[in-house]
């Protein structure tokens, strides 16, 4: 395990234990999130190190959901898949000014699959073996291990994206300069993250499934986000919902409380999400952050 003694966001060395939660998913360990005193962020301490948190990941369900399963969920999950790959191209179209794009922590490529297929220069970044493997082979793209790989041949992009992976990565600020040095001057950078602060978070306590201790190292909220993204400079442009993952996330939660998937709890209590979060500051279960670099 590894303590921090600083902020990972702003430095600080003034945090407050937030909670205790619990890895309901897989090893069933507990693991604490502070919250730092100066700019709100809420990360997990002491977590596993780089090297460790390997096995935390060691699920087939984890990597990607078994589409081969029969059932509700199973044709729930699929649907909302492809309502969501459509979803985050059209993001994209909307907000890059080219049409090369870099999906960092890209899976099996899916979503780049889809770029490709609708004109799009696709490359892709995934430090997992298998995954990135099956991408390069089913669809031909340009996947590497690491950011870095691209840095050094001198690539640039016009859009940059990280679908739920900012949350996982061990050294932020690396991550962060790294992506500045890889886009384009009008570049775009589109980040998902879960909303610690989401109504969905806040009724489900400990039981909220995006904590998703201890892969998620780092539970963002917007205040929490807007400073991370002024200490990199960067500029937040606007701040979309995922509406569909308080749906995914409720049903989780539901489990972790109950030990049960319970559909209709959790369709309710999705929706009561959504419907809070249009009336309050707070926001949505996931939100969508569309970045720019600041020009100094
Ligand atoms: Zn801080």
């Amino acid at each position: 395990m590894e303590l921090l003694k600083n902020c990972p966001s702003c430095n600080s060395i003034e945090f407050k234990t937030n909670f205790t939660g619990c890895d309901y998913f897989l090893s069933k360990e507990e693991f604490t999130i502070m919250e730092c005193i100066d700019c709100g962020l809420r990360f997990t301490n002491p977590r596993p190190a780089f090297d460790d948190i390997i096995k935390y990941y060691n699920s087939t369900e984890y990597i990607s959901h078994d589409t081969s399963k029969k059932g509700l969920v199973t044709w729930l999950y699929k649907a909302a898949r492809n309502f969501m790959l459509r979803k985050k191209f059209s993001i994209v179209s909307n907000y890059s000014k080219g049409k090369r794009i870099l999906d960092i922590g890209c899976g099996t490529a899916e979503f780049l699959n889809f770029c490709k297929k609708h004109g799009f220069e696709a490359f892709g970044v995934e430090l997992n073996e298998k995954p990135r493997e099956a991408g390069k082979k089913n669809y031909g793209l340009d996947i590497r291990e690491k950011t870095p790989d691209f840095q050094n041949e001198n690539f640039k992009f016009d859009c940059i994206t990280l679908w739920h992976v900012l949350e996982h990565i061990h050294n932020l600020s690396e991550l962060v300069n790294s992506i500045k040095e890889l886009l384009k001057p009008d570049g775009v950078l589109i980040i998902a993250l879960p909303n610690s602060s989401s109504w969905d978070a806040v009724h489900y306590k400990k039981y909220w499934a995006a904590y998703d201790l201890p892969r998620h190292l780092y539970h963002f909220n917007k205040n929490s986000f807007r400073k991370f993204a002024g200490n990199h400079q960067l500029k937040i442009v606007k701040i979309l919902p995922q509406v569909l993952d308080s749906f995914y996330i409720s049903l989780l939660s539901e489990k972790y409380m109950g030990g049960t998937q319970n559909l209709i709890k959790a369709g309710f209590k999705g929706a009561i999400s959504n419907l809070m979060a249009g009336k309050h500051e707070s926001g949505h279960s996931s939100l969508i952050y569309i970045l720019f670099p600041e020009i100094s």
